[in-house]
């Protein structure tokens, strides 16, 4: 049996749709529900394997894609909102009844990703998101508990789902963080 990554994954990754417009995110709560609209599609979503990223009951990674915090607006009982962790970069906003995240947004101006908010779209009944197409933060797993002796088995697992594993972000994102560093220390002009 194939090493279990994710359940949006597990079954083979899902190709998104170019022309996607968006949708809903909804909490878990069977009344009340948080509801969170997209205003457009995803980008750079990938499986996290992070212990800070909300994943559901019993899954080894997160999914987690980001999208303009100007394109996201919280529709329904935003009052069940509250941060999990006022002092990480990102201020992460869980539902406070059914413990699932709606969206994350980083408020420090100077954060190379200031201006993303980073939403969990397996919370949406719509289909066309944009697909995970790599593995961050893979060692990271081992600090939740996996042992370390598997860890062959899980890079096997998701390079066969073409999420290509890294063990920090994507080389597309670091050279974005790295860019970002290097304007402000003017050694890249602005
Ligand atoms: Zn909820
Ligand atoms: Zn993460």
């Amino acid at each position: 049996m194939a090493t279990k990554i994710h359940p949006a994954v597990d079954g083979g990754v899902k190709p998104g749709k170019t022309d996607f417009a968006g949708g809903t995110l909804t909490c878990r709560c069977g009344s009340a529900a948080v509801t969170v609209t997209l205003k457009g599609n995803t980008a750079f979503n990938h499986v996290c394997g992070c212990s800070k990223c909300w994943k559901p009951e019993g899954a080894l990674f997160s999914q987690v894609a980001v999208i303009g915090r100007d394109k996201l607006s919280v529709t329904a009982n935003a009052n069940k909102l509250k941060v999990v962790d006022e002092k990480a970069p990102i201020q992460r906003y869980a539902c406070t009844a059914c413990g699932v995240h709606m969206y994350g947004r980083i408020e420090n101006k100077d954060h190379p990703f200031h201006g993303f908010d980073f939403v969990h779209t397996e919370l949406s009944k719509d289909n066309g998101w944009a697909a995970p197409d790599f593995a961050a933060f893979v060692s990271s797993i081992i600090e939740s508990g996996f042992p370390p002796a598997r860890m062959g088995e899980v890079r096997a697992r998701l390079k066969e789902l073409k999420l290509e594993p890294f063990d920090c972000l994507s080389p597309g994102l670091m050279d974005l963080i790295a860019t970002h560093a290097a304007k402000k220390k003017g050694t890249l002009a602005a």
